[in-house]
């Protein structure tokens, strides 16, 4: 069904670029915004890299928070597309967030080290991406080093991924002797040379990947890349739409970021390859991106600069219609009115105040709270988004105050938190101390800093003995609650609730699961709630 909407649908482009640290992913993005013309001169996302890492101090990340929150999104123009890059943060940053953020993007571009290969944070990422069948592209990036060879890399990936690779650009030699890619789609090589200067289009060009003027130049690295291409062409399937748009195949493109090259390959890639918004599943129906109707949910929250105020920024993921400011949106959980006056875009690094946004567009709605995660946003309609994912914590803190009598500060203050994602909070069945889980490091000391800061608990967080979390359920087919009662009695020691109230069985090893899943067969372990 098309409608005068369906226009600025098909020409936007949501994503996020996924990596382990130092894989270049901050480059790429850089890179991606100048050659879209977003940014002028290169150094701008790098600076804000720089001052961040640069303290350990969070009280510092703290102040930079300002910052982070508007370059967290990026949008840009490119050919005929709208393009939004969603940054999902790394190192310490890690966190839930960087999780969430996959949910709400409609591909995802894959940024691997070439010396490297597959590292820990790339395969974390892609499973979420693989749970929810995003498309993903390849980025294999530092060409101009001494690296693995190319075979080898396209192997690594597809079995530690559990993806058909298909190369669209094949590398001729690298490091010193890096000569460019050949494209295998447009029959022709792009010759590399080295340097940041170099622009959009002004690489120089051969035709033909078997031209034999290629041979006499790079000798060697080009018969190597030769034969490469003949095993990968006899042994690789031919590119299938449809399995990319599956998360099943992921077209692979080699380059140099830091030398602005593949760079524009990508940036096409995205745009003729990548899905433009689509179907969007809520508990009462489905929601196309082209309905008349404003439709978003709630994917992030972010606390803003000015702790005193308590104000925070809501990221809500535009799932249909047509936002224009000042329009009047009900938040369905709670029924309340929402009419923000302020609601900001993010333009190329700075907040600006937004006019209009569509589908796959992301706008931040600053609230005092009104806004949870999770939340769907519309016109009137009770509608309720699903698949907000939150994953079962893998560090786990138990937290006291110091002064007794703060106790309900303490609810007070982790309750909303926790609503926030900053952090998951569980309250065991036996004793009284509450246990956090979080999925990064940083999470626990942002925790410990805004308790004290915002809501005047000084929290005392101890390292608890726990690894291991899964939600617990049970089908009514295998005896519903009451299989569950029993469950959750004969494990009481080791069972807590969370946020939803929902059970959770929190262990000191893997091995314990696994042994307690042998002797529960009825009973589900869940890695992944989703919030509904
Ligand atoms: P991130 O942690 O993934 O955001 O990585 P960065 O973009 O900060 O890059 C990490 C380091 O790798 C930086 O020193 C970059 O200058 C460097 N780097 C990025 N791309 C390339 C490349 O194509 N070649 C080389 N040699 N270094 C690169």
């Amino acid at each position: 069904m098309a409608s005068d909407l369906t226009p600025h649908v098909r020409r936007r482009r949501t994503f996020a670029i996924i990596s382990h640290p130092d894989a270049g992913k901050t480059t790429l993005t850089e890179k991606l915004l100048l050659f879209s013309g977003a940014i002028q001169i290169a150094g701008s996302v790098k600076a804000r890299k720089a001052s961040r890492h640069a303290t350990s101090d969070w009280m510092e990340i703290e102040k930079q928070r300002g910052i982070s929150v508007a370059s967290s999104v990026m949008q840009m123009e490119y050919r005929d597309c709208t393009i939004n890059l969603l940054d999902t943060p790394g190192h310490q940053d890690f966190s839930e967030d960087t999780y969430r953020v996959l949910t709400a993007v409609d591909a995802a571009l894959m940024v691997i080290d070439a010396a490297n290969g597959v590292e820990p944070q790339t395969r974390r990422l892609l499973q979420v991406c693989r749970a929810r069948n995003t498309p993903i592209l390849t980025f294999v990036n530092k060409m101009d080093r001494e690296v693995q060879e190319p075979l080898a890399l396209m192997d690594e990936i597809e079995r530690e991924l559990g993806m058909t690779v298909v190369p669209f650009t094949w590398p001729v030699g690298m490091g010193k002797f890096f000569g460019g890619v050949l494209d295998l789609r447009k029959d022709q090589m792009r010759v590399f040379t080295p340097g940041e200067d170099r622009i959009a289009g002004t690489e120089e060009i051969v035709d033909g990947i078997t031209n034999p003027a290629l041979n006499e130049r790079f000798g060697a690295a080009y018969e190597q890349a030769a034969g490469e291409i003949e095993l990968v062409r006899d042994a690789a399937p031919a590119f299938d739409e449809a399995e990319f748009l599956a998360g099943r195949q992921t077209p692979m493109f080699f380059g140099s970021a830091v030398n602005n090259f593949g760079v524009q390959e990508v940036l096409d890639a995205l745009v003729n390859l990548a899905p433009s918004p689509s179907t969007r599943t809520a508990i009462q129906r489905t929601v196309e991106p082209d309905e008349a109707k404003f439709s978003g949910v709630v994917f992030k929250i972010q606390a803003n600069m000015d702790p005193a105020h308590r104000d925070r920024i809501a990221f809500v993921r535009v799932a249909s219609g047509k936002f224009e400011r000042g329009m009047r949106m009900k938040v369905v959980r709670s029924g309340k009115e929402l009419r923000p006056n302020t609601v900001v875009t993010f333009m190329s690094q700075k907040r600006e105040l937004l006019d209009e946004a569509y589908a796959g567009d992301i706008i931040g709605i600053p609230n005092h709270g009104v806004l949870q995660l999770g939340d769907t946003l519309t016109e009137g309609e009770a509608l309720q988004f699903t698949g907000l994912p939150f994953f079962a914590p893998e560090l786990f803190r138990s937290v006291e105050v110091a002064d007794p009598l703060k106790t309900k500060q303490l609810r007070a203050g982790l309750t909303q938190l926790g609503e926030e994602g900053a952090i998951q909070v569980f309250r065991p069945i036996l004793g009284t101390v509450l246990l956090l889980g979080a999925v990064g490091q940083l999470q626990f000391e942002v925790v410990a800093h805004r308790l004290e800061h915002e809501y005047g608990v000084k929290a005392r967080v101890t390292p608890a003995r726990y690894n291991v979390a899964r939600w617990v359920t049970c089908d009514p087919a295998d005896g519903g609650d009451q299989e569950l009662k029993r469950f959750i009695d004969g494990n009481s020691h080791r069972i807590a609730y969370d946020a939803v109230n929902a059970p959770t069985l929190l262990l000191e090893y893997a091995a314990e699961l696994r042994a307690i899943e042998g002797n529960w067969p009825k009973i589900r372990f869940h890695a992944l709630r989703e919030h509904a």
